[in-house]
């Protein structure tokens, strides 16, 4: 049985004591009554990553994510975060490959296997992204350039690495628009998605690998979207910021 996850994108929000409030209002609202089987993972700023892992520690359920890490281990790269110290301070997870990484800082599918490469190597997993533009969705090959960004990213892997990899399908569209992909459009994307990764690496890993689905995902989609049979779970953004919301999203995904 794959994973199910909910995991919150807090992405450049929040001031440190904000931060905190927001920390302790999920952490007091997450029960094993909310979440069930799925876990939680928290990727707020960098800054307040040490004090995410050290509050949630008790909390099996709850894990904590970066939003991003450098391609090398350490060095001369002023202002970055390598995936070390991630691990040093007990980061589970790290979201790669964002749209908004992508688009902002022109980060590369190549770059990203980089990426890949030095978070595994470090036991910290990938929440790898992929989307299309709106243009792709209305006038493109939508599909052909997932799989792509699938590809030159993640399958140089092994089946044994892969498995640590979770998928997060995110149209570039649908985030922060307020556009959510329909529950169809969703399901069909992690079907195609799920098909192309048991063609590298088998029917087990991918039936085993979990798919999120992120876009404008909140407390009244949800529950919609995490019924797709393909659909296990989502990378929330702006309802991540609420403890509330969020927790209700938390809850649709059981
Ligand atoms: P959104 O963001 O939920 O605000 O659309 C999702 C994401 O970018 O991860």
């Amino acid at each position: 049985m794959r994973k199910k996850i909910v995991a919150g994108n807090w992405k450049m929000n929040k001031t440190a004591e904000e931060a905190q409030t927001l920390l302790s209002e999920v952490i007091a609202l997450i029960n094993d009554e909310v979440t069930g089987q799925v876990e939680v993972v928290l990727c707020p700023p960098a800054l307040y990553l040490p004090i995410a892992v050290q509050s949630t520690l008790a909390y099996e359920r709850i894990s904590i994510g970066a939003q991003n890490c450098h391609e090398k281990a350490s060095g001369a790269y002023t202002g970055e975060i390598s995936a070390p110290m991630l691990r040093s301070i007990g980061v589970q997870y790290v979201i790669l490959g964002h749209s908004e990484r992508r688009q902002y800082f022109e980060e590369t599918n190549a770059q990203l296997a980089e990426k890949v490469n030095i978070a595994l190597e470090n036991g910290v997993k990938p929440i790898f992204c992929c989307g299309e533009s709106r243009d792709l969705r209305e006038n493109g090959d939508y599909i052909a350039f997932v799989k792509n960004q699938i590809t030159e990213s993640l399958f140089h892997l092994s089946a044994e690495s892969f498995a640590n990899v979770v998928i997060a399908y995110e149209p570039i569209w649908a985030i922060g628009t307020g556009l959510t992909a329909s529950s169809a459009q969703a399901q069909d994307m992690h079907f195609e998605i799920r098909q192309h990764i048991a063609s590298q690496f088998g029917v087990e890993v991918a039936q085993d690998t979990t798919i999120l689905y992120g876009g404008s995902a909140n407390e009244k989609n949800a529950a919609e979207l995490f019924a797709q049979p393909d659909v296990d779970g989502g990378l929330i953004g702006g309802a991540s910021l609420k403890a509330k919301e969020f927790t209700i999203v938390v809850q649709a995904n059981q």
